[in-house]
């Protein structure tokens, strides 16, 4: 393959990309640019109802028995950042959980997929919690209640809801404790005394300590949700941040989700890997230094702007040795949540995206570097994407770069974010991710 076919700025300024991962092929066209970065609507100025404490939807502290039973949530005690697993319902109110982990009540791949299927059989572990669960007198409110408005959100009436027999509400119930698919939920709604409708509380919003903790508390619930199914190959996690990237809730949080494949856009990075070991620092970091497009990194990540993509993306790489999150040291962790909390950071709140993580699948001998994209919903299709397969990006790769840099350096001035090394300050070395060695 040769670089030139990736990456092609054409006399007039249309910079022609194909993503050397997925094929996909963008153009981006001058006359179509030059906007803000968001989608250059002024936000109106919404006063906020301000509510203490936070109730505004169902992620919100006093509303948590309106969510599937708390696998774990994340607590801070004396200073200390504490894990509480499978907490009795009755106990909820009695710390203020910074993170929660609990099942999607709307599963994409349902509890019934995996017995169906594989005939999985939910852990003893979690079975055990499920009976605990029930004979609490919280817990077997919360469970009845939660089925109730369930199966209305599935269109059932209030009376066939009545009438449903103890048995199949059980088992409507077993997703919640042995399902696969997971949502990962912050704290809060709004900013600390937001005034306005439009300051929701973002990835950017936090503190270095927080986003750190947001990820070393999902990434244990990826290795626990493959602990306790055998037939999972891959965990799909993404956050996607207000209705246009596809949030159901404006309140914070991410999604795992339990799969029995990689997916076409893994099979195919792995095939790469099979051909190139070092396929990630060629098309990937190396690439991007040659264009000059890396424009962030820290000692254990590196941000550079994708090419080929449809909507203006931002790649955080790790540069660590291991190929899966849960197999990161600490600071390693640290360091990948450092570098997308400075881009969050950049960005704002008020910029739809999706934040949708990559690694090293279960099963993969071949090991490919935990990476994460964060893609800007602010473009809508121009039309002919359908027949042509070419997608129109409204910004170029360097145009986003040169839009995000000069808020980076604000924002680290300020000590809002990690000190990170931005645009020239990046080094320059070759083949930057460690992922290959060993
Ligand atoms: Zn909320």
């Amino acid at each position: 393959m040769r670089a030139t076919m990736f990456y092609t700025i054409m006399p007039d300024g249309t910079v022609k990309q194909v993503n050397p991962f997925t094929g996909n092929e963008v153009w981006a066209v001058p006359g179509r640019r030059n906007k803000p970065l968001g989608n250059g609507k002024p936000v109106p100025a919404v006063p906020l109802e301000v509510h203490s404490p936070e109730d505004y939807c169902s992620f919100c502290p006093p509303r948590y028995f309106e969510t599937p039973p708390e696998k774990s949530r994340l607590i801070v005690r004396n200073d200390r950042w504490e894990m509480i697993d499978t907490l009795p319902p009755d106990q909820y109110a009695e710390t203020v959980a910074e993170f929660r982990r609990v099942g999607n009540m709307f599963e994409i791949v349902t509890l019934d997929y995996w017995r169906k299927n594989y005939a999985y059989k939910i852990p003893a572990s979690r079975l055990k919690w499920r009976e605990d669960y029930m004979a609490n007198a919280a817990g077997f409110k919360h469970i009845n209640d939660i089925i109730t408005y369930k199966a209305m959100q599935e269109g059932r009436t209030e009376q066939q809801v009545a009438k449903l027999p103890m048995t199949e509400r059980l088992a409507m119930a077993d997703a919640f404790f042995g399902g696969g698919h997971e949502l990962v939920i912050a704290k809060r709604h709004y900013r600390v005394d937001a005034k306005l409708e439009s300051e929701l509380f973002a990835s950017g919003d936090m503190s270095l300590e927080e986003h750190f903790q947001y990820f070393r508390f999902t990434i244990a619930a990826l290795a626990d949700i493959a602990r306790n199914n055998r037939y999972v190959r891959y965990v799909s996690v993404f956050q996607n941040w207000l209705r246009p990237a596809g949030a159901s809730f404006d309140h914070l949080h991410k999604q795992l989700v339990a799969l029995d494949e990689w997916g076409s856009s893994i099979e195919n990075q792995v095939r790469m890997l099979r051909d190139d070991r070092n396929v990630f620092n060629e098309y990937g970091a190396n690439f991007a230094l040659h264009h000059n497009l890396v424009f962030a990194e820290n000692d254990h990540a590196i941000a550079f702007v994708g090419i080929g993509h449809r909507f203006p993306t931002i790649e955080v790489y790790s540069r660590s040795q291991a190929g899966r999150p849960d197999e990161h040291s600490d600071e390693e962790i640290r360091g990948m949540s450092n570098l997308v909390h400075s881009i969050h950071a950049a960005m704002g709140n008020e910029i739809s995206c999706n934040e949708e993580w990559y690694y090293t699948p279960i099963d993969a001998v071949y090991k490919m570097p935990w990476h994460i994209l964060i893609k800007l919903r602010i473009n809508v299709p121009a039309g002919f994407e359908g027949g042509t397969s070419i997608f129109i990006n409204p910004m170029t790769p360097i145009e986003l770069r040169d839009k995000i840099v000069p808020h980076l350096y604000t924002l680290r001035d300020q000590n809002k974010i990690d000190r990170i090394r931005i645009a020239e300050e990046c080094r320059v070395d070759p083949n930057p991710l460690k992922y290959y060695l060993k």
